[in-house]
């Protein structure tokens, strides 16, 4: 039995997302995340990837990049959270999305999309609705540059980067 299903989805609410339909113990693989394998030339020449959001990419090593972005990917759609139960592992040629939490049968399994903070990060809202839900898709260590009430808990960062 598969450790998830497709279903509606709670945080993007125009789309689906997984759903555990058991428990899931901490540390265990959940889904193989497929794609192609590009080389980073490909990925630089390409128009594809041009809105500067790696969503479905995942650098592999200095010369090969997983491309993610297909229909056949089913774990592509796993959700963002700021408060994600699961994360990407990638070993060789291979990602998998890995359990960091233990998650009840019937949760949304989500990652944290890792998006670094930029001029056009309000291109992507987020609708996790997780007690430290910044409002957008950024990467835990720069959420503070959108809401300060998350600098506390970043006060080395904010330390080096605020200027
Ligand atoms: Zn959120």
């Amino acid at each position: 039995m598969k450790l998830y299903r497709i279903k509606k989805s709670k945080i993007d609410n125009k789309g689906r997302g997984l759903y555990a339909t058991k428990n899931i113990r901490s540390g265990t693989k959940i889904i193989n995340y497929k794609g192609k394998i590009i080389t980073n030339k490909q990925l630089d020449r390409s128009d594809k990837y041009d809105n500067g959001k790696p969503i479905y990419l995942f650098t592999l090593n200095n010369r090969y990049t997983l491309d993610g972005d297909f229909s056949w990917n089913i774990a592509g759609l796993v959700n963002h959270s700021c408060n994600p139960n699961s994360e990407y592992e990638g070993k060789g040629f291979k990602v998998w999305i890995t359990a960091i939490k233990d998650i009840k049968q019937g949760e949304e399994i989500t990652c944290d999309y890792g998006f670094s903070f930029d001029k056009d990060y309000k291109q992507f809202p987020c609708n996790c609705n997780s007690i430290n839900c910044c409002g957008y898709i950024v990467q835990e260590v720069s959420r503070w540059r959108i809401n300060k009430k998350f600098a506390m808990s970043n006060k080395k960062n904010l330390i080096n980067n605020s200027r």
